[in-house]
């Protein structure tokens, strides 16, 4: 074996310890050792706890937990979109002619249960009048002697308010209900801060402080801007009125709140004859858009990106309710703008650019497949 043994070591070529070179060293007092720092200072390493320590001996592995067998695939989250609607709205009736009808409502319930996405709508019921009481909301904004008028045509079985108002015997029930549909509506909204519709007649913007008109008893915007009011964490309401006649009497009721924005875009000169461009509230929070007979979506267009939307953005309201009447559809019999239905899915679209808390409320709009196409587009833009 020619290895060496520990032993051959000795043999070396290595000089005797005594002949070594000794290594130069300094004494002590010469040493150019580092400056003593104070035990704080010192550049220690910091002391790992226990647990971390690397000197520990290895754990043995954990075994092998059996594999699970894999969950059930859960469906993607869909939000629903609310609906608040009853049939007690199809009660007011107005008579065979008239273009403010129930078959209206019955039309876009139709169009909303066969559209291909009907199973993402959360159709709800008004809180009944047992429940609560609309009246003293309703109180805050006509009188009395109105409220009571409207209460005894209807428990008389029916007359008019004026020529193209109708107060049907379950009417006042209706228009109740109505209200409490669009207190509903501002609830929904406020909790979820999304978009819901309150389907509901008789309409309302028209309505003023002592009387109805215009195929509208009680204005459910104003009054569910003011309920809003009360609701905690809401200082500001803007409404915005599509609807293609003035709001009249929505304008009316808000124009001296500096903390309620009305905007309306209408077809002028029309019913009622005001909303003149200078026609601005008390507080500069009211914005006139008049377009002429003719308009069409290029000439909404302009407005909603130079107007419109400049005006809700600065509001900054906590809540937005869009008066929402689609009779300047270019089919509607009523008006003469030119809008389509999809138009109204593309204002829907700039609106949620604003703000996702939107309460739409029906109002007017006399074409059924217009307005049950259009309401869809609303719905759909919000989907
Ligand atoms: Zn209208």
């Amino acid at each position: 074996m020619g290895g060496i043994s520990i032993n051959d070591f000795s043999q070396s070529p290595s000089l005797p310890v005594s002949q070594s070179p000794p290594a130069p060293s300094l004494p002590v007092s010469q040493s150019p050792s580092l400056p003593l720092l104070p035990v704080s200072q010192s550049p220690s390493l910091p002391l790992l706890p226990v647990s971390q320590s690397p000197s520990l001996p290895l754990l043995p592995p954990l075994p092998l937990l059996p594999l699970l067998p894999p969950l059930p695939l859960l469906p993607v989250s869909v939000i629903m979109f609310p609906i608040i609607y009853s049939d007690t709205f199809l009660d007011h009736e107005t008579g065979s002619f008239h273009p403010e009808s129930p078959q209206r409502l019955e039309a876009i319930v139709k169009a909303l249960k066969t559209v291909s996405w009907s199973d993402r709508l959360q159709w709800q019921h008004p809180t009944n009048l047992s429940e609560r009481d609309p009246l003293p909301h309703i109180k805050n904004h006509h009188t009395n002697d109105y409220i009571k008028r409207v209460e005894a045509i209807a428990a008389n079985g029916g007359g008019f308010l004026d020529g193209d108002t109708v107060v049907s015997p379950r009417s006042y029930e209706a228009a109740l209900l109505a209200v409490n549909a669009w207190l509903d509506g501002v609830d929904t909204v406020l909790e979820t801060h999304k978009p819901a519709f309150v389907l509901s007649r008789p309409p309302g913007h028209h309505a003023v402080e002592k009387t109805g008109m215009g195929f509208c008893l009680f204005s459910n915007a104003a009054i569910a801007a003011h309920y809003a009011l009360q609701c905690t964490g809401v200082k500001r309401v803007a409404i915005l009125d599509w609807d293609v006649h003035h709001g009249n009497g929505t304008q009316a009721i808000v124009e001296n709140n500096p903390n309620i924005a009305y905007c309306s875009l209408h077809q002028f000169p029309a019913y009622p004859g005001t909303g003149r461009a200078s026609e601005t509230g008390k507080y500069n929070n009211v914005l006139n858009i008049p377009l002429e007979p003719g308009s069409h979506f290029k000439n909404y267009q302009l407005a909603f990106s130079e107007q419109v939307i400049p005006f809700l953005e600065g509001f900054q309201g906590d809540l937005l309710i869009v008066s929402a009447g689609y009779d300047a559809n270019q089919a509607d019999p009523l008006a003469s703008i030119k809008l389509h239905p999809n138009d109204y899915g593309l204002f829907t679209q700039q609106l949620l650019t604003i703000t996702s808390g939107v309460l739409f409320g029906l109002e007017g709009g006399y074409d059924l497949s217009a307005l049950s196409e259009s309401v869809v587009a609303t719905i759909q833009a919000c989907l």
